[in-house]
């Protein structure tokens, strides 16, 4: 093989214009995407962004009103569930209620005529790869817990032997504790498995922990795919930036001296280039609470505006507190070891760099 085609995996699905309408409602636009082969990719969003939407095309339910979905190669628009080489775990876990775990995840083998024995060796082996333990097979699936079901359905998806995995939001009813474990599971489970996983959720957490690329959706449209680090360290726009977590956000306009002057807070400020390079007579301002600090005597940043602090709140191991300047509040989070002795009706200066922050079009 040449040296170029070592370097990113090739696509196995290939998304092209996707448009699906239901009516006179768009509810995915203009979806350009290569899903490459092996990747866990997540598609983040709001609830009605359209994710559950993309992943019925690409799982065969439903037909793009426009555009081509091709695996491999070959055109699947028009390919039923059953005929590609995919499988689905489903959000409302779709297990047999009166049959046992052994039974449910050998489901698979016994419709393509494997022999008992065999069906039996392959599902404990499932369930050794999703950790359920040996003494569960014959047990009734109902009488498993939320998470050991979730294994069940898991093992049962692997008994197809698929070469992608397609997850409807099969976190979402779990508690949190064992959601973080389950989380660090499927990462591990992707990578012993070496599969496609592609995963939907409407938390960005989840999907920053186990996502090697992510995708996210807005208003029916894949605004930002990148990698967890991309998503969060080079938001494309405030809506990215805010679903990544708390901002804040200030508006500028360039003066006719060319500086930046605040919109809402009055102030000069300076500003790193927009990373799209466009020259902006407006831009918004995003800095993270984290990267906002608290200037002590005789510290420097970029960019300083007064306030007062009104709130503060444990967030465990960080303090953030609400600051007021002028008309806005602003965030400020500080590990719990820098945190203010009696914050409260304090005078602070805020501080930030540039290189801190993000310049955004919209
Ligand atoms: P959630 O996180 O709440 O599941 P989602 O991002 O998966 O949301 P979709 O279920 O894809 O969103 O829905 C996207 C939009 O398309 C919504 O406004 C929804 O009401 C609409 N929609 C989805 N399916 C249909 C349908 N069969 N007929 C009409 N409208 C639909």
């Amino acid at each position: 093989a040449d040296a170029l085609s070592t370097e990113l995996p090739k696509p196995i699905l290939q998304l092209v214009g996707i448009r699906k309408t239901f009516g006179a409602f768009t509810a995915v636009e203009n979806i350009d995407l290569d899903v490459r082969e092996g990747e866990f990719l997540t598609i983040v969003g709001p609830s009605g962004s359209g994710k559950t939407t993309l992943l019925r095309m690409l799982a065969g339910m439903d037909t793009p009103s426009e555009g081509n979905i091709t695996l491999h190669g070959k055109l699947i628009n028009d390919v039923p569930p059953n005929k590609r080489p995919t499988c689905l775990v489903f959000q409302s876990l779709a297990l047999f209620p009166h049959k046992s775990v052994g039974e449910n995840i050998a489901f698979p083998l016994k419709v393509k005529g494997v022999d008992a024995a065999a069906r039996k060796a392959r599902a404990l082996e499932l369930m050794r790869i999703v950790r359920l333990p040996e003494s569960y097979f014959d047990k009734n699936v109902m009488k498993c817990s939320g998470g050991e079901r979730q294994r069940v359905a898991l093992a049962r998806a692997l008994a197809y032997d698929p070469e992608v995995l397609f997850f409807d939001e099969p976190l979402s009813a779990i508690d949190y504790k064992l959601k973080k474990t389950l989380e660090k599971e499927l990462k591990d489970l992707h990578r012993e498995t070496g599969k496609t996983f592609i995963y939907i959720t409407h938390s960005l957490e989840e999907a920053m922990v186990m996502s090697d690329r992510i995708g996210v959706m807005r208003a029916g449209r894949l605004v930002q795919v990148g990698t967890p680090e991309e998503i969060y360290g080079a938001p494309v726009d405030r809506f990215v930036c805010e679903f990544v977590g708390e901002v804040n956000t200030l508006k500028v306009k360039r003066a006719a001296d060319g500086s930046w002057q605040g919109v809402d807070v009055p102030g000069t400020f300076t500003l790193a280039p927009p990373r799209s390079g466009a020259v902006l007579d407006e831009a918004f301002v995003v800095v993270r609470p984290e990267f906002m600090r608290i200037l002590g005597p005789g510290e420097s940043a970029d960019n300083r505006l007064g306030g007062v602090v009104y709130n503060e709140y444990s967030l465990g191991s960080r303090i953030q507190y609400q600051v007021r300047v002028g008309a806005k509040v602003m965030l400020v989070e500080l590990s719990r070891g820098r945190a203010l002795p009696a914050s409260l009706d304090r005078q602070v200066t805020l501080g930030w760099d540039a290189a801190d922050a993000f310049t955004l079009e919209s």
